[in-house]
């Protein structure tokens, strides 16, 4: 079979979202096989690309100078044809309150396995729902990526929140030249506890009442709380990350605030993210675990125990073996709320 025979996708597999189809922009770029993806996100109420999806292929086919077919809005098929991958300045803008992140999720992959740095200025959501907030990338994903040989910096120019979106992200990205396998099984001992608070165009007592529950919910004591007005913002937002640093790792979980939803029930969606990661042993969260597993598998691999794997990450693991092969990622449960993954580098 040539290298560059098509490569068939069901978009409907595992849980059915908008990772099946960046992964397989990542890992098609990446290794240079073509694919055609049917039923993009057909495990989803509103099947088909939004604008995230749409501008991370289009992010994509810019890096590998790509032929496109079948992307428009809404479209439920998508043919990629990557050719070869080009470090370099990109502006990638999502167009609307669609995660700007995610759209770096699909392109960093890439970018840190060339042998020239690149940049990036990307515009959209910075702190979405079913997204990575700004914070989570900076504090969890990147510290491992460095780990890992890539050295990559962000900042915050200014945040996006839905509806409004315009949030603005700037990225520098310094690639793996000696990619180091990660071996990240235990936390270390716990470093320290921050609640961040972003807040935007609301006033501050929405602030006090999520610190109110963290507070009394963790038994945080007051120098934990950071919150950040952004008066830059383009629209009113507000998003609470819990920032647990270990010596090895640190994990982030958080909850976006959303209409009609109370502060205090969006500061226990996190509360109740973090008790689940304090009361296990596992170093990697698990967003971590499914956003870690490709860049690792185009790296030199390595392995980490992570909680019970979620649905996305078993999904995550079948594209990247689609595309690398099968026994690329192990995945061996441990009693517990924690399973152990093997990644097998390029
Ligand atoms: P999908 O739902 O298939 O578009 O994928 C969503 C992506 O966002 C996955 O990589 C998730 O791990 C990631 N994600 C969702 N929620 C969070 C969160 N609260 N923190 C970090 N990453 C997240």
């Amino acid at each position: 079979m040539s290298i560059r025979t098509i490569l068939e996708i069901d978009g409907r597999q595992g849980e059915g979202g908008g990772q099946i189809l960046r992964s397989s922009l990542t890992l098609s770029a990446a290794t240079g096989r073509p694919f055609r993806i049917r039923h993009i996100r057909g495990g989803r109420r509103k099947s088909g690309l939004l604008r995230q999806h749409l501008t991370a292929a289009r992010a994509a086919a810019r890096v590998c100078d790509a032929r496109l077919e079948g992307d428009v809005l809404g479209s439920t098929e998508l043919t990629f044809e990557p050719q070869s991958c080009q470090a370099g300045h990109y502006e990638l803008q999502v167009g609307s309150a669609g995660s700007c992140l995610l759209v770096l999720q699909t392109v960093l992959p890439i970018l840190i396995r060339l042998e020239s740095p690149s940049t990036l200025s990307l515009e959209g959501g910075t702190h979405n729902p079913s997204a990575p907030p700004f914070e989570s990338i900076v504090e969890s994903l990147i510290p491992v990526l460095s780990s890992a040989g890539a050295k990559i910096s962000l900042s915050l120019e200014r945040p996006g929140f839905f509806p409004a979106g315009g949030g603005r992200v700037s990225v520098s990205i310094d690639p793996a030249s000696a990619p180091r396998p990660i071996d990240l099984l235990e936390r270390g001992s716990q470093l320290s506890q921050d609640a961040c608070i972003a807040i935007a165009h609301i006033g501050d007592h929405v602030a006090e009442r999520e610190w109110n529950v963290v507070r009394k919910e963790l038994g945080w004591s007051d120098s934990a709380l950071r919150v950040h007005r952004f008066e830059s913002s383009l629209g009113p937002g507000n998003a609470l990350s819990l920032i647990l640093r270990h010596e090895h790792v640190t994990e982030v979980v958080s909850a976006i605030g959303t209409r009609h939803v109370s502060a205090e029930r969006v500061a226990h969606q996190a509360v109740d993210q973090a008790r689940r990661y304090l009361a296990a042993s596992a170093p990697v969260g698990e967003h971590l675990a499914d956003q870690l597993m490709l860049p690792l598998a185009l790296l030199a691999g390595g392995r980490f125990r992570t909680l019970s794997p979620s649905l996305h990450t078993r999904t995550n693991a079948m594209v990247i073996e689609g595309f690398l092969g099968e026994g690329r990622i192990r995945i061996e449960d441990e009693p517990g709320d924690a399973c152990r993954i093997e990644v097998e580098g390029i």
